[in-house]
């Protein structure tokens, strides 16, 4: 028995049972490449799910830790700290947004975004709590984000969940304002839905909400845990729909690996005191540290530039095999955080057969894959990406006529 199988027969007895994982062991990982404990080498289109802004170990992330490392870690948020005060006055330069609170993930973000619009709406709007939020949306994993998470699978097993939201039809203002009573104090929606399939909203979508919070005075709450920092081809997906949300969370891509999440809140809705809200490790100067390093060279190198054009190319590449290949239903996405949709559920079959060939996708749907590869990746990287696809789908095809 390989090494390998050993430790994954050990994962299977340790480990809560709550995900379904690949028969791989990853030990290595340099730019968009990631090696397994065999060796072998896989170009990686799932990239830590949409975390790897960088790539794997960025020289520019790996020096920031180190230096930091030696410096401080932890001070707790009692104290000032130089790197969160850095990485915040570099978020809020280049956002619609004025204040800034680091959290350790995307759920904690959207807590954190949540209650900050509970307090805003006890203030402002005579106690209204409700959130509306979207059918395949994805918030997070903690109670009360299940329940904003429109979606059954994730809500089933936890029911009774946490009151104070409104689940409605996506791309759609008008279940919106059906929707809106006098206890609703805002809306969180993520721009572009990413664990629900890549689902693109119609270009005014966004805009009309906006609008539908202006007039009634609730607050537009942005959840851009996946399509934030750089990965849509801007660096935060709102511009690209032309608003401003109130409040806004990230997490995925802003550490480049490390586990930092934050929300930002324009100055109206900043209404916290001292004491309403709190981490214990969130903003710490390590994970700080690194974010800066990360979203400063995003900003440097132009990288949603970037996005824009690799992603571009890319999608034109998916486009071309979807004329090859009949069973191919759409190919949907944008900058680097695109969807393939089938017209069965073959989607396990699909990533199986590139994770043979050395290439990791993700399967988002049984009937689609979603690539979200590091935001640095190249058109060479892509052709030999799509060629794997390529191969990978020759070969369902083959089997299924026999
Ligand atoms: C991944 C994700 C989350 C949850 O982030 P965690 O860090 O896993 O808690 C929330 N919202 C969106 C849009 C996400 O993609």
């Amino acid at each position: 028995m390989s090494q390998s199988s050993e430790w994954q027969e050990l994962a299977d007895k340790l480990f809560l049972n709550t995900v379904e994982r690949f028969p791989v062991t990853l030990v290595r990982g340099e730019g968009s490449r990631v090696w397994d404990e065999e060796g072998r080498e896989y170009l990686d289109f799932v990239g830590g799910w949409a975390v790897d802004s960088l790539g794997h170990c960025p020289p520019v992330v790996v020096k920031a830790l180190e230096e930091q490392a030696r410096t401080l870690i932890q001070a707790s948020n009692q104290f000032y700290t130089v790197p969160a005060i850095k990485l915040a006055l570099l978020l809020t330069e280049n956002s619609c947004l004025d204040r800034v609170f680091f959290s350790n993930s995307g759920a904690e973000a959207n807590e954190g975004a949540v209650k900050l619009a509970r307090k805003y709406g006890k203030i402002h709007l005579n106690g209204a709590y409700e959130v509306i939020t979207t059918y395949e949306s994805f918030h997070g994993r903690t109670l009360a984000m299940v329940a904003a998470t429109g979606q059954h699978k994730f809500q089933a097993p936890y029911i009774p969940l946490p009151e104070g939201f409104t689940n409605v039809e996506y791309n759609n203002p008008e279940a919106i304002k059906r929707a809106t009573s006098e206890k609703t104090c805002g809306v969180m929606l993520e721009p572009i839905q990413g664990e629900g399939g890549v689902n693109i909203p119609d270009d005014d979508y966004l805009k009309k909400v906006e609008g539908w919070c202006r007039e009634r005075g609730i607050l537009l709450i942005l959840d851009e845990v996946q399509t934030g920092i750089g990965r849509t081809g801007t660096l935060f997906a709102y511009s690209q729909y032309n608003v401003e949300p109130d409040i806004m969370s990230l997490a995925k891509g802003l550490g480049s690996g490390v586990p930092i999440g934050a929300f930002l809140a324009k100055e109206k809705a900043s209404v916290f005191v001292p004491g309403e809200h709190g981490t214990t490790f969130g903003g710490n100067p390590l994970v700080c540290a690194a974010a800066y390093a990360t979203l400063k060279y995003i900003l440097d190198n132009d990288i949603p530039r970037k996005v824009k054009q690799t992603g571009s190319y890319f999608k034109a590449e998916l486009e071309r095999l979807k004329k090859q290949f009949k069973f191919i239903r759409e190919v949907r996405g944008r900058g680097l955080l695109l969807a393939m949709e089938f017209d069965s559920e073959i989607a396990q079959k699909v990533a199986m057969e590139c994770l043979a060939r050395g290439l990791l996708v993700n399967k988002v749907k049984p009937n689609a894959i979603r690539f979200m590869p590091p935001l640095i990746i190249t058109t060479g990287e892509v052709d030999e990406a799509v060629g794997i696809l390529k191969k990978s789908l020759k070969a369902i095809r083959e089997e299924a006529n026999g």
